[in-house]
């Protein structure tokens, strides 16, 4: 049996069953994904818009793909045919684009809110404050080709698992209180926990867990250039 087989089922036997698991493939070839497929995993997350429509392309049409990185307003409408869940929407803008390129693709997309949550310099997500006033405004509610789903955040890079824990439960009560404000059922998702910190993101309530080296080993660094992506 391969690793990434192993490591897989080692994951099945661990998680709740009621936690989705989205297996991050960023920088793994084609291969190593349809490793994964075929002993069934479906789901997989990418970080950039063009790796991810050039594996779109390549392998089986039956692959959920998500949306896991940062994604620039330009980028959306390569996505927007096929992307089953974006998790990283962190703006009023992105949010109307990405409305506007699913109708344009007669779609509904699934989206998660980001939220930063994290104590130190991440530049991505929204601040809490920031996001209450928008969704209390309520012109969120006319984003027809938009379904709100939950919400995803990155803890704190630290080893201090009680700082890590700390950004998680933020998020989970941020998570619960705006699903009781603004929502319903149908916002059921919480993405939070990666490789290194996921138990800890389990016992904090997470329903899905992104997860990437644990599976395929380590990645190379990125360059620069894909750094500013
Ligand atoms: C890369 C990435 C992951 C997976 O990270 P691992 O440490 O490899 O599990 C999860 N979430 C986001 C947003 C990522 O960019």
């Amino acid at each position: 049996m391969s690793s990434i087989t192993e490591n897989i089922e080692t994951l099945r036997r661990t998680l709740p069953s009621e936690v989705t698991l989205v297996a991050v493939s960023k920088t793994y070839p084609p291969e190593a994904i349809m490793e994964a497929y075929q002993i069934g995993q479906r789901i997989f997350g990418e970080n950039r818009p063009q790796e991810l429509v050039a594996k779109y392309e390549v392998l089986p049409k039956d692959i959920a793909w998500h949306q896991i990185g940062g994604l620039q307003t330009n980028k959306v409408k390569y996505i927007a045919p096929f992307v089953q869940m974006i998790h990283s929407v962190e703006s009023e803008r992105l949010l109307e684009v990405i409305h506007k390129e699913a109708l344009k693709n007669h779609r509904v997309i699934d989206i998660l809110l980001e939220v930063r949550v994290a104590q130190e310099e991440s530049k991505h997500g929204w601040e809490p404050e920031t996001l209450q006033r928008y969704l209390q405004q309520g012109s969120f509610r006319n984003l027809s080709g938009v379904r709100f789903r939950g919400v995803m955040g990155v803890a704190s890079h630290t080893e201090d698992a009680e700082r890590i824990r700390q950004d998680f439960l933020q998020l989970q009560q941020l998570f619960t209180s705006l699903r009781r404000d603004y929502f319903d059922e149908q916002f059921d998702t919480l993405s939070m926990g990666m490789t290194s910190d996921y138990p800890i993101a389990l016992a904090c309530g997470s329903t899905m867990v992104r997860i990437g080296s644990y599976i395929f080993g380590a990645r190379r660094p990125a360059t620069p250039s894909e750094n500013i992506e």
